[in-house]
């Protein structure tokens, strides 16, 4: 892969995360608009939310002051080219943090330091899937606020009475909407993962965020799950920004991973309505050859 031509594919890709909200979510938005009861603050705040994503796509500025936390999922051939993809990224992100498109949004929790290029010690976060076919590139840009509201529960939780079933997973993502409730910038869209363990339950559940709104779940009874929680989580009254109304959640995407015996984990990404994630396949030389 050629450098330069790479360089600029990852601050093209980056700036259209920062700037574009994703289709799938700005219809979701839209749809949400019109359900919700005239004259609402719900529909206010909704119609506010819809206006400014507009704005932001058209003078290419960002969907949020928060540049959030900046996550890169490369899945490639396992040879030279992912050094410098992983280089790419660094220094595309730094170029668009002087351009303003992402605000300076790295600290070193040290010596409380922004580092002031949104690099640091594991920052930008970079996971390389090793895969037999075209390289891709998946960004999402995650709120602090919704990040802080996300959270993982051990089942069983009797504080909850959830059990080890899936009636306890239910029970635990809703306790998660309840308690995020004025906080992580609603509508949400929650990634979940059912098992793995600590670690990698926080991972697969912000992977789940990568999923389009209007996917089909692979696992019927997962997707079953959805349904149920979305239906719960919006009839909580909760509505955009913690405000009131009948838009809690956009979405909630549930996928799982294989327990070890003795654990079983239910891990909540909570992301707020400006989830800016994008994924793009690149051709041998690095150049955006599809948006995916
Ligand atoms: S939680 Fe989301 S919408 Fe709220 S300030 Fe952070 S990035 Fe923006």
């Amino acid at each position: 892969m050629e450098k330069s031509v790479l360089l600029s594919s990852l601050q093209n890709i980056i700036e259209k995360a920062s700037t574009v909200l994703p289709e799938d979510i700005r219809r979701a938005l839209e749809k949400s608009f019109t359900e919700e009861r005239e004259a609402s603050v719900a529909k206010d705040t909704l119609g506010m939310i819809i206006e400014s994503a507009v704005c932001s796509k058209e003078s290419t500025r960002p969907i949020c002051q928060d540049t959030g936390s900046i996550l890169a999922i490369i899945k490639s051939r396992p040879d030279e080219s992912i050094i410098l993809i992983e280089e790419a990224i660094h220094e595309a992100v730094k170029i668009l943090t002087r351009n303003g498109i992402l605000r300076q949004n790295c600290v070193d929790p040290v010596t409380g330091q922004n580092t002031g290029d949104n690099t640091g010690k594991h920052v930008p976060q970079i996971h390389f899937v090793p895969i037999d076919g075209p390289t891709t590139v998946s960004v999402m840009l995650k709120g602090g606020g919704s990040e802080n509201v996300s959270t993982q529960y051990s089942l069983p939780d009797s504080s909850l009475e959830a059990g080890r079933d899936l009636d306890g997973v239910r029970k635990c993502i809703l306790d998660a909407v309840f308690k995020a409730q004025g906080k992580g910038c609603s509508p949400g869209i929650l990634g979940v993962c059912v098992g793995g363990d600590r670690a990698s339950g926080y991972l697969l559940a912000k992977e789940m965020l990568f999923r389009r709104l209007d996917d089909e779940n692979p696992c019927k009874i997962l997707g079953k799950l959805e349904e149920t929680v979305m239906e719960q989580a919006n009839s909580l009254g909760i509505g955009p920004m913690g405000l009131g109304g009948r838009t809690t959640l956009l979405g909630v995407k549930i996928g799982n991973a294989g327990r070890h015996p003795a654990s079983f984990f239910v891990t909540v990404s909570y992301s707020c309505w400006a989830v800016r994630r994008i994924s793009a396949e690149l051709d041998s030389e690095g150049r955006i050859s599809e948006w995916l």
